[in-house]
């Protein structure tokens, strides 16, 4: 098989950028920071956004289009708080989203002043109460 290209089955998944099918004979992975991304359970993969894309020019645009956003750690501090507090529904004092979260209190308030002001902006809206 030396010298032959070894061509693979297609996946479900899909270009992140066009949508569609992705071949994996011509499919490129990438990594983007985004803010905006809180994993479920490890805090190590916050802020990082997994990319796929059908072909390298496809993942260039992807990944130049992720350069262009804002990296804004208020948001990622915000994320990490949401993500503690879906398991605890009472909430937590102030030592306790300390050491849940591992922010400081400045971060903790930083978070805080940014979810306010997308709040104000309209650009967030709290869950639906039924
Ligand atoms: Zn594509």
């Amino acid at each position: 098989m030396k010298g032959k290209t070894k061509l693979l089955a297609p996946t479900q998944d899909r270009c992140d950028l066009c949508g569609r099918l992705i071949d994996p004979n011509t499919a490129r992975y990438g990594a983007a920071r985004d803010s905006s991304v809180i994993h479920n359970r490890d805090p190590q993969m916050d802020g990082k956004r997994l990319l796929i894309a059908c072909d390298a020019e496809h993942m260039t645009t992807l990944w130049n289009q992720y350069q262009q956003r804002p990296y804004s750690e208020p948001e990622l501090w915000a994320g990490k708080m949401q993500r503690v507090l879906r398991d605890h529904r009472r909430g937590l004092d102030q030592a306790a989203m300390e050491r849940a979260t591992g922010l400081t209190a400045e971060q903790i308030t930083a978070a805080f002043l940014w979810n306010n002001a997308r709040a104000l902006a309209g650009t967030f809206r709290p869950p639906d109460p039924t």
